[in-house]
């Protein structure tokens, strides 16, 4: 059997505990996990691609099998310079599931031989989004136990005037 390389994409701005408890899920069942970080998604990122992927190496350094790298233009192309065979991709609710399942199909049609892989996080982490950490952040309010401690920091000295 062919080890499986699969690639967990998103904007990761900021990595949270969610994304975090995937990546812990993923490095246990695939062979190999690269967390994929999309440029220029928003027009204004709190954190550039720069900052977003060194918070996640220093995250994911205790996972022998996760590599961070950066990717921007079509997914499935990306996927497919990288010689992966899966999408990992997080659902929280079932909000997030007509999104992720469009995206799936349409992924699919693009690259049929890819496929995308779901997984849940722990219940804890169900309502948890970069955005709501960004928003909670920007507003002086407290996202301890939402996200690392690096990035926690990271999040104050941003905040502060
Ligand atoms: P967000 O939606 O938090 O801004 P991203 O766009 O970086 O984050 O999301 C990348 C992937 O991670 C998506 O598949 C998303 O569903 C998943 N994800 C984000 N937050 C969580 C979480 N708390 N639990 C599980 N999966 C998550």
């Amino acid at each position: 059997m062919k080890p499986i390389l699969a690639i967990y994409p998103g904007s990761f701005d900021p990595v949270t505990n969610g994304h975090l408890d995937l990546i812990e899920r993923g490095s246990k069942i695939f062979d190999r996990l690269v967390v994929a970080v999309l440029r220029n998604v928003e027009k204004t990122p709190l954190f550039s691609t720069e900052e977003r992927c060194e918070m996640l190496r220093e995250v994911t350094r205790v996972f022998s099998n996760v590599e961070i790298d950066l990717f921007d233009g079509l997914l499935v192309d990306y996927v497919n310079r990288r010689n992966a065979q899966v999408i990992l991709r997080g659902i929280r609710a079932i909000s997030d599931y007509e999104y992720e399942l469009q995206m799936a199909m349409m992924n699919r049609r693009l690259a049929p031989q890819i496929e995308t892989v779901f997984m849940l996080p722990a219940e804890a982490y169900s309502y948890l989004s970069a955005r709501l950490v960004r928003e909670i952040a920007q507003l002086g309010g407290p996202v301890h136990g939402l996200v690392p401690a690096v990035v926690e920091e990271r999040l104050r000295i941003k905040a502060s005037p």
